[in-house]
């Protein structure tokens, strides 16, 4: 399959063609030629599969067969996003792959100076890519509208609700035309995403692709029970004796992420960390230099690390388990990808084994595990199988130092979310 038999034009296929691409993904073959018969689409897709060209070429396609061009022209398109970083990527692809016909991109989110951003939705913009607050901000200051908007994206629809944009999700929606096309991507289904399809979507056609190299079974994915104090010598000794280069790390809270930082530093090893407290910049930065080799260790957490674009990771260190057991797919499929082998190693204390057990109930898989010679858990650890029940013993652990959301073996992914709104992550 070829990019030119998904009927793109030819300034859109040079820009393909620069950007090194020699064929189309398993979710752009698919969902190319149907965003391009104007159909609403349901994806299940994450980051890696190459979904965002898989919206963002058939858009530039569509709306270039259009006339009015200039400084009149209206948004016509708007992908909406989860977090800065993503929108950010978003649009730099979008400019890379239009840079060939006459197409205007922008990108608004918040945390950011919002006058440059006027400035630019006033130069006349035909898609526009944002995060729900900053759009619905400059909405209601008059600065943009969404009455002429064709086209809808929800990107990451999933992490969108998780991060609970819902309320903004559903005002973004009473402000959009009845009429138009909406294609919704998300990497898991829940039933709240199943609602918000229903509300959002007319007749999809549905659409699925894992990532190509990113599958579980292409990652080594290995569990070290260890105390919480020993953690970060043990994360310094697994890279200095492993001769680690290039290391995703991820940390629960953004004051982990700081306070890991600040001791692998300390250790000598480059690190920098990236979570919702940084600026927009230092994150770019930070993602710019890990990405260059200039730092080993990115430290970051779930909410900051979603969509980011990291081409090449051979190693994905989870410093504490995600109380979410998704959040562990999604970041270990940041590993193992380009068909290079992928390694994903948990640190896991014995608080956390009820988080172990719930991702391994989720991956129904139980994970290799074993201790480190010299760190072994002084606290009791044992390996935890999954499937197992949660009532009973606990190893005489406190009651009160359980870790908060494990209480109860049917935990909901969304209800266990929703107080957590991404705000200490
Ligand atoms: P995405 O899943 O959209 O975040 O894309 C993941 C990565 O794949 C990005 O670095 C894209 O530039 C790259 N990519 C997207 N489509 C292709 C393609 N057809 N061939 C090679 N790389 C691609």
């Amino acid at each position: 399959m070829t990019f030119e038999s998904l009927g793109l034009s030819k300034p859109i296929l040079k820009a393909i063609a620069e950007k090194g691409y020699t064929e189309p993904s398993p979710i752009q073959e698919k969902a190319i030629p149907v965003v391009l018969e104007e159909k609403d689409v349901l994806a299940s897709a994450q980051t890696g599969t190459g979904k965002t060209a898989g919206f963002v070429l058939p858009i530039i396609e569509m709306l270039t067969w259009a006339e009015s061009r200039g400084r009149n022209r209206k948004i016509r398109a708007l992908v909406l996003t989860p977090t800065r970083e993503l929108a950010a990527q978003i649009y730099e692809n979008a400019r890379e792959y239009s840079k060939y016909v006459d197409f205007r991109t922008a990108v608004i989110f918040g945390g950011v100076k919002q006058r440059p951003q006027e400035a630019t939705l006033r130069q006349g913009v035909d898609l526009l890519v944002a995060t729900p607050g900053r759009l619905l901000d400059l909405e209601s200051q008059g600065i943009l509208s969404l009455r002429n908007i064709e086209i809808l994206v929800l990107d990451e629809a999933d992490r969108m609700l998780d991060m609970g944009f819902k309320r903004d999700i559903d005002k973004i929606m009473a402000m959009l035309p009845k009429k138009r096309q909406s294609l919704l991507f998300s990497a898991t289904f829940s039933k709240e995403i199943k609602r918000l399809a229903q509300n959002t979507l007319n007749k999809p056609i549905l659409i699925e692709a894992t990532p190509e190299n990113t599958t579980v079974e292409k990652i080594n994915q290995k569990v070290y029970y260890v105390d919480k104090n020993a953690k970060p010598k043990v994360l310094i000794k697994l890279i200095q004796e492993g001769d680690w280069k290039q290391i995703l790390v991820f940390t629960r809270t953004k004051h982990g992420a700081n306070k890991l930082t600040k001791l692998l530093i300390a250790a000598d090893i480059s690190a920098s960390a990236i979570h919702g407290n940084k600026t927009q910049n230092n994150r770019i930065k930070a993602l710019k230099e890990f990405k260059a080799g200039d730092i080993k260790v990115l430290v970051a957490t779930d909410i900051a690390a979603r969509g980011l674009d990291i081409p090449l990771l051979p190693h994905v260190v989870n410093f504490e388990l995600p109380n979410i057991p998704e959040d562990y797919v999604h970041r270990i499929g940041r590993t193992g990808r380009a068909g290079a082998k992928g390694e994903a190693i948990s640190l896991v204390e014995h608080e956390e084994k009820d988080y172990l057990r719930n991702i391994q109930n989720l991956i129904e898989e139980t994970l290799d595990s074993a201790t480190i010679e010299g760190f072994e858990p002084q606290v009791n650890s044992g390996p935890t199988k999954p499937k197992a029940k949660q009532q009973g013993q606990r190893g005489g652990r406190p009651s009160g130092n359980r870790p908060k959301s494990s209480s109860s073996g049917n935990r909901n992914k969304y209800g266990n979310r929703s107080n957590s709104g991404g705000g200490n992550r």
